[in-house]
């Protein structure tokens, strides 16, 4: 049967559930994954009763051969099919924070695989010790909000921001950068942060009286902001990245507001976003709001959605909503649209009802909510392949990441850093994530 394709070519992963990134490339399977792609293809359809005895066959193997050593992790906004595959064999399904812990957490975990974005897996090798591998199943899966903010993108901007304004500048890296960044967090004396803990690592910075730079979402970073009271006026947005589309002078050109502003400024934003967290208005709560829905968004979400919603907060803090909601509640969701299903799921079994916020039976505010299109470029036929190819021996150097790593997400290649200075990003990396954990606790 062949895969469902949309109007606009791309590919449907799973029905009801489209793509609101950038089109799937249909090549995106390395040619050593294509024979798992081409029986999956085969399948005669895509139910759980079909797709998960197919993976089965792959897993078992591999699970048996590898035994103890073996742990299997997905993201929470993976597909069904991972999701329950990944429970099965006693991997963990997380946020992005509670997957980066796992190596560290699990010495005796040698080869770990992960079904998500590529700088999730890279988070996990920062923390991961030297006997530990850690591979993800498809390397073209790579985070758009992070795709903006590449070294080569951000590294030169930084540099003259440290120009400017000396050790006064610290960078908080969000988790959904490079372990370069995150390394550049590091060595300026900041901090990494997550959806949950921004307000406190923001907080701590500028209680030490510092001028911060944050990378790479405008919207957590502005959010975060509101959240604590700052003035917005000091808050100003560099170039919007995807114009930029690469590193650029500081000048009043490519600041907003310009270099006055710049030198105000309390806050400065990195101009990157998540496509699939601002499809999102004021309208779309108002609708829900109106009809006596609560309202939980992302704040991954523009500020006027996260002042005009009932809470926001991480992915861990939107499924528990979910798992402590009293039988009978109304909850709408505003983010990520696999996420969303999977916690209508558990909803159903409580009694309690969930809706995607961008799910509004109007036209005009009419829309899906939509899923992260790279991250389910970790589809069954990958965690089927990779498996499969490790058991075997026959790996492709393509799917192993290793701190520092910069990863072309179209061609789906990677440049290694020598071991010197990998190991120095990775301390740099470690020591940004640390200081998050003294911040924050663990
Ligand atoms: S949902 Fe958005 S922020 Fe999250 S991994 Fe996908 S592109 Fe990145």
């Amino acid at each position: 049967m062949p895969r469902p394709v949309s109007p606009t070519g791309s590919v449907l992963l799973e029905p009801g559930i489209p793509m609101c990134q950038t089109d799937l490339p249909l090549d995106w399977y390395q040619e050593e994954f294509r024979p798992y792609a081409e029986e999956y293809l085969a399948l005669p359809d895509r139910t759980p009763e079909t797709v998960l005895p197919w993976l089965d066959a792959y897993v078992r193997p591999a699970a048996d051969h590898f035994g103890d050593a073996l742990l299997l992790l997905a993201h929470f906004y993976m597909g069904g099919e991972i999701v329950k595959l990944v429970e099965r064999y006693g991997g963990s399904i997380a946020d992005s924070y509670a997957l980066a812990l796992q190596a560290a957490r699990n010495p005796q975990k040698r080869v770990i695989v992960e079904s998500a974005v590529h700088f999730m897996a890279e988070s996990i090798a920062i923390l991961a010790g030297e006997d530990q591998q850690v591979w993800i199943t498809n390397p073209k899966a790579g985070c758009t909000m992070e795709m903006l903010a590449k070294d080569y993108m951000v590294l030169p901007v930084a540099d003259q921001l440290v120009e400017r304004y000396g050790d006064e500048l610290v960078c908080v890296a969000y988790m959904n950068t490079s372990g370069r960044l995150k390394a550049l967090a590091g060595r300026t004396g900041g901090a990494v942060c997550t959806s949950s803990n921004a307000h406190l690592v923001v907080d701590w910075a500028r209680r030490e009286g510092k001028k911060l730079f944050f990378v790479p979402d405008e919207h957590l970073g502005r959010n975060t902001a509101a959240r604590l009271g700052m003035d917005l006026a000091r808050v100003v947005r560099l170039a919007p990245a995807e114009q930029a589309r690469g590193a650029f002078p500081l000048d009043d050109a490519h600041v907003e507001g310009g270099l006055a502003a710049l030198d105000r400024a309390e806050m400065i934003l990195w101009g990157s976003w998540c496509g699939v967290h601002t499809v999102f208005t004021e309208g779309h709560v108002a609708w829900w709001k109106e009809r006596g829905w609560r309202v939980l968004v992302h704040p991954e979400s523009p500020l006027e959605v996260v002042e005009a919603a009932d809470g926001a907060g991480s992915t861990a803090y939107l499924w528990k909503a979910v798992e402590q909601a009293p039988a009978g509640s109304r909850l709408v969701i505003g983010t990520e649209g696999h996420f969303v299903r999977n916690a209508r799921e558990l909803g159903r079994r409580r009694g309690v009802e969930v809706v995607h916020l961008a799910d509004v039976p109007e036209a005009g505010l009419a829309g899906a909510g939509c899923g992260c299109a790279t991250m389910s470029r970790n589809d069954p036929p990958h965690l089927a392949g990779m498996l499969d190819l490790l058991r075997r021996g026959t790996p492709p150097d393509a799917n192993r990441v290793l701190a520092g790593d910069a990863v072309d997400e179209v061609s789906g290649s990677r440049e290694r850093l020598e071991s010197a200075e990998r190991a120095e990003v990775a301390r740099q990396a470690r020591l940004a994530l640390e200081r998050m954990i003294e911040v924050v606790g663990d």
